[in-house]
């Protein structure tokens, strides 16, 4: 079987794949769908504009009517501080739920925003647990907002958003969710898991390219959000009504982003929808993770908290391996790899999505193979030191 049968396109001669958690490497036909303009004011964009905030909202199943679809120019921390600014109001309080960089840079965010808030800072990787949130909000009565981060993509775990959803709402509280890297591939379906909003962007699971973000956020949030943002360009109660009004966005979106985005929906859809594209993108990991643990690399989390979206390997022990000729060596072979963000020990990163498939990651195993040969590490076993720091982690 070809990578073809699984309509996976191989990047164009010359061109690495991006085992990156996006950019990330896209199809031909979304690429393509770029070669033309549109007029940012015509039906046929303001269409296009419609279908797009369609599609994405049916991700949510049933219950989906009473969201609706705000997307922001800018990467996708744009629309983190759109979401933080607009839905908490100003005298408002917010828990962060804190286990990598993401979840830093959005008690950073509230800083700038001026908005009152706590951390639970649970280190590089754990997760922060429904027992502990629960606690948290008992003690603090002024609390009115949790932040979660779906997937912490610089660790890779996949934090327990429901758990946290429960105890959030159980105490009255409202759940803000940074699904940035999970959705469109694990589900996030408002029957399953109670929210006010989530944000992702263009670049991540729906395998388009960088240019905008989008918040889905319930309708009675966002008439709330009327008067709350201190910015005009990350106002999303302003977005909302300005395109509900006219069909367009407030200032100048990116065309040709938006173009390469509904194309990536369409395919989205043909692949299976989320439950598709989430199964790729396990199927992924799984062959990836096995055929890496063969070598003896080994993974910085315990299975049950491995996303299907980024997984972070310890560096080997071997005195021979050097990270920065591993990744010089993966890109000439053709697979750019991203540096691990952990303080306690080396690591890297793998990603699992974007246009790749399962014999994409078979590839990857057999150029980290020849990769370890030609830098004459033996074994890619990490030191002690990283194995007693997994043993933290909870099963
Ligand atoms: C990618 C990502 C973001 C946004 O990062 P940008 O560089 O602004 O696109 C935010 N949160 C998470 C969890 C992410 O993975």
């Amino acid at each position: 079987m070809t990578s073809r049968d699984n309509a996976i396109e191989s990047p164009r001669l010359g061109e690495p794949y991006l085992l990156t958690p996006g950019p990330l490497t896209t199809s031909y036909a979304v690429k393509e769908s770029m070669l033309r303009d549109w007029g940012s004011w015509d039906d046929d964009f303001r269409a296009m504009t419609a279908e797009m905030r369609r599609r994405l909202l049916a991700m949510l199943g049933q219950g989906a009517d009473d969201f609706d679809c705000v997307p922001m120019q800018g990467s996708g921390t744009f629309s983190v501080e759109a979401m933080l600014g607009s839905f908490v109001p100003r005298d408002g309080k917010v828990l962060v739920l804190a286990n990598g960089a993401y979840g830093q840079r959005t008690a950073q965010t509230l800083a700038y925003l001026g908005r009152d808030h706590v951390i639970l800072d649970k280190g590089d990787y754990l997760p922060p647990r429904g027992d502990e949130v629960a606690q948290i909000l008992a003690d603090d009565p002024a609390i009115t907002h949790v932040v979660a981060i779906h997937c912490e993509t610089s660790s890779g775990i996949l934090n327990p958003v429901e758990e946290i959803s429960q105890v959030t709402y159980a105490a009255g509280r409202k759940l803000l969710v940074d699904s940035m890297s999970a959705f469109g591939a694990i589900p996030l379906e408002v029957a399953q898991v109670r929210y006010e909003a989530l944000v992702s962007s263009a670049n991540k699971c729906i395998e388009g390219v960088p240019g905008f973000g989008f918040v889905i956020a319930r309708k009675s949030e966002l008439e709330a959000a009327k008067g709350n943002s201190t910015s005009i360009s990350l106002d999303v109660h302003a977005q909302w009504a300005t395109m509900n009004k006219t069909g367009q966005w407030r200032f100048t979106p990116p065309t040709h982003v938006v173009a390469a985005f509904l194309e990536a929906l369409r395919a989205h859809e043909a692949e299976g929808g989320v439950e598709g594209r989430g199964a790729r993108y396990t199927r992924n990991r799984d062959v990836m993770v096995a055929g890496l643990r063969e070598l003896g690399f080994e993974t910085l989390l315990k299975d049950r908290w491995l996303s299907p979206i980024i997984v972070t390997f310890f560096c080997p022990a071997d005195p021979k391996f050097v990270f920065s000729e591993f990744y010089d060596l993966m890109k000439a072979k053709g697979f750019i790899i991203y540096p691990g963000k952990l303080t306690v020990v080396e690591s890297f990163r793998i990603g699992c999505i974007g246009q790749m498939d399962e014999h994409v990651m078979r590839q990857v195993i057999a150029a980290a193979k020849d990769t370890l040969a030609e830098m004459g590490v033996k074994t890619a076993t990490p030191p002690a030191r990283a194995l007693e720091e997994r043993a933290k982690l909870a099963a």
